[in-house]
């Protein structure tokens, strides 16, 4: 899952930044609204998180010309604790949620987690899929026959990814999209590797190859 991370204080974008790394996320960081409203438009991200105050184009105004295009990528908008109508304009804006500053990261990961549940259509805050189950906390992902196995931080992207996007091709380019972030250049053998670093640990089922189209992570059998 790869992130948008949009914040002029640069004390808050890093450890918010580190905080989410740590949570297995790959995040872009922009520090001004016009960056922001660029890289939105140019990547593909599966949530953004927009502070309001910023510098360029505020906040609202990236938001509503995002939404005025058409793009759809969940929006958490961070407001001022005090500021009721931030949060009225940001949600009438197109946000989908919004967190009053100061916030614990606590708070800010579960409703980026919850956002991301959301959008792919899930119920749930376990990711249970084809008789696996995804800790996503812990970064392990359980068997069928019960084994737990520790993931690295680049299989935990892929995989949470491929669960979440179950019986569909998902093509290379688009796995790498969302796995790596923007100053990162792997290249499609890389994406290969790990593929076949998650066959080994789960099992050949799971990932279908779909020769010159990419791969699909079957979710039922
Ligand atoms: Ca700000």
């Amino acid at each position: 899952m790869r992130l948008l991370l949009v914040e002029d204080d640069q004390e808050l974008a890093s450890g918010i930044a580190a905080d989410l790394r740590h949570a297995g996320f790959a995040v872009d960081t922009a520090d001004n609204g016009i960056d922001a409203e660029y890289l939105g438009r140019e990547e593909i991200y599966d949530a953004v998180i927009l502070d309001l105050g910023l510098p360029g184009r505020p906040g609202l105004e990236v938001l509503a010309a995002w939404r005025k295009d058409g793009l759809s990528v969940p929006v958490l908008i961070l407001t001022a604790r005090d500021s009721w109508t931030d949060r009225v304009y940001g949600l009438k804006a197109g946000a989908d949620d919004y967190l009053g500053k100061p916030f614990h990261i606590e708070e800010l990961l579960a409703r980026v987690q919850a956002l991301l549940r959301r959008s792919t259509g899930r119920a749930s805050a376990e990711l249970t899929i084809g008789g696996l189950r995804l800790d996503e906390e812990r970064q392990r992902v359980q068997r069928p026959d019960g084994v737990e196995v520790a993931l690295t931080g680049t299989e935990f992207r892929l995989l949470r990814y491929m669960m979440n996007h179950p019986d569909r091709v998902l093509s290379k380019s688009r796995l790498t999209e969302h796995v790596y972030e923007g100053d990162q250049d792997p290249d499609s053998n890389v994406l290969e590797v790990y593929v076949r670093r998650l066959r080994d640990k789960l099992g050949r089922e799971y990932i279908e190859t779909l020769r010159g189209q990419g791969y699909r992570f079957r979710g039922s059998s």
